[in-house]
């Protein structure tokens, strides 16, 4: 939408073996692709750097979460340097699943944010309410507040995917409708036009996820501020 180039991320979530991805990249890498959409797949930590050197340079590859500085006593976590190293040049950030599993505050996914863009790694930056939120119509203070820790930390936005994934929606089946979808990523761009600026605003893809589908995803990516998905259980 609006001149924004269209992209879509597979999170892969704790799934895969080297020999499903061998499949799903055999499949990826026959394509065809649109060449107006950027494609970018999220395996596991582990298979980063094996789904990298196998798919065709044209899908790129996210790793799903990182910490926050280089190197150091931090066991059982990796860095941005690490993720550069393997060939990847994105990071999913304040997924759900992190946020509400892991208990990550958005204090620690803006320092994460901040260092990851600092190692030339981009970012999918996630936000996204709960149910029981959006029932209380709480969803605009919620997600503006997890942007502010966002925005705090950014300042080349040429590198951030923004993605508006309602909790309520993620592997339930319960797809947001387009609607729904669209008036959050409306309110999140007027909102980053007053935050931020006018020009990022414009500039900066807002993706949708939560249980998009072959099915469903091409009306939701009619809506003219949905530039693109991240899909986990269908990718
Ligand atoms: C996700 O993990 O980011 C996600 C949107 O999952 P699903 O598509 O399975 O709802």
């Amino acid at each position: 939408a609006s001149g924004r180039k269209f992209y879509v991320g597979g999170n892969w979530k704790m799934n895969g073996s080297h020999k499903s991805i061998d499949e799903i990249v055999s499949f990826l890498n026959a394509g065809p692709l649109d060449p107006n959409t950027e494609v970018v797949v999220s395996p596991p930590a582990l298979y980063v750097e094996y789904a990298r050197k196998k798919l065709d340079a044209k899908i790129a590859v996210a790793a799903q979460n990182c910490y926050k500085v280089a190197s150091g006593a931090f066991t059982g976590d990796i860095s941005a340097d690490m993720i550069k190293d393997c060939g990847a040049t994105w990071v999913i950030l304040g997924h759900s699943e992190r946020r509400n599993v892991f208990g990550e505050s958005d204090a620690l996914i803006g320092e994460k944010t901040k260092y990851a863009l600092g190692a030339g790694i981009g970012v999918i930056a996630c936000v996204g309410e709960k149910l029981e939120e959006r029932e209380a119509n709480k969803t605009t203070e919620v997600v503006f507040k997890q942007m502010e820790s966002i925005i705090a930390n950014v300042s080349d936005w040429s590198k951030v995917v923004i993605a508006y994934e309602p909790v309520w929606a993620i592997g339930t089946g319960k797809v947001a409708t387009p609607d729904q979808a669209q008036e959050v990523h409306d309110q999140l761009r007027k909102w980053m036009a007053q935050k931020v600026s006018a020009d990022v605003a414009s500039k900066v893809r807002i993706i949708y996820g939560g249980s998009v589908s072959a099915g469903n995803c091409k009306e939701l990516g009619q809506k003219p501020d949905i530039d693109g998905f991240l899909v986990g259980g269908a990718s």
